[in-house]
């Protein structure tokens, strides 16, 4: 992978974001491999003017590439809020990459993969509605919460300005792959307890430290009332997908 971009590739284009779009479009044409299979490269369709959409020929998997020239924060705004709850809920919605360059070196600084099985209608936002001086007036935009993801949603694949190995990547991919056999209800749940299993930051963790989130996850779940019960069986899912392993007596490592 060459993490260089071409300004070559954009001489005929005025705008900044013109110029930027195409040497990064044209970069991941280039360079981007499949993470979900063998296949070294993946097939561009442009969708519009800031989205473009690659495809892999091998294991149909898509994936939708954003860039910016700064680092990626808690929140990106995204596209149209409904159809994309609806693609969610249908499980149409993509896999997302994020790309972050360097304007002045002309270089890819990070980019990290977001595979579709993360992604649940909670960490999507609803934006305000466009004011009614707006050309597109009415529009209601979202907000993807990638801080709201845990972090082994966020697959590196370049981090500060180097390469991830490939076999990381696909290892990564693959770890959570099972998430797409679970109901959106359930995906939501594991991804829930994950994040606060990775906040906790510890090798190994107990039962009652996943307790004192109860708060948080009930927020997060209004209408369960059995939050203890419901923190139990999602540690028994990610033990049973060997994400965690069972020590015993309450206690639990992270693997
Ligand atoms: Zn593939």
């Amino acid at each position: 992978m060459n993490l260089e971009l071409r300004p070559e590739v954009a001489t005929g284009y005025k705008s900044l974001s013109q110029k930027a779009r195409v040497m990064t479009e044209t970069w991941a044409e280039e360079n981007l491999y499949c993470p979900s299979c063998p296949s070294d490269n993946l097939n561009p369709a442009p969708t519009g003017k800031r989205v473009i959409d690659f495809s892999c020929s091998n294991c149909d998997e898509h994936y939708q590439l954003k860039s910016q020239s700064r680092p990626f924060g808690y929140s990106v705004a995204n596209s149209a809020y409904e159809p994309k709850i609806k693609a969610i809920r249908e499980r149409r919605n993509p896999n997302y990459l994020f790309l972050h360059y360097d304007p002045r070196e002309f270089k890819v600084q990070n980019l990290f993969l977001v595979p579709k099985h993360f992604m649940t209608p909670a960490i999507i936002e609803k934006r305000k509605p466009l004011s009614a001086n707006a050309r597109r007036s009415g529009w209601v935009g979202s907000n993807i919460l990638l801080g709201n993801l845990p972090l082994d949603a966020r697959i590196p694949i370049v981090k500060d300005g180097y390469e991830v190995p490939k076999d990381a990547v696909r290892n990564a991919w693959s770890r959570f792959l099972f998430l797409r056999e679970q109901t959106l209800y359930s995906r939501g749940w594991l991804a829930d307890v994950l994040t606060y299993v990775r906040k906790l930051d510890q090798e190994t963790f107990t039962l009652s430290d996943m307790y004192e989130f109860e708060d948080q996850l009930a927020k997060l779940h209004p209408r369960n009332k059995h939050i203890r019960p419901k923190i139990r069986q999602q540690l028994q899912i990610l033990r049973d997908r060997g994400i965690i392993k069972f020590l015993g007596r309450g206690k639990y490592q992270v693997i």
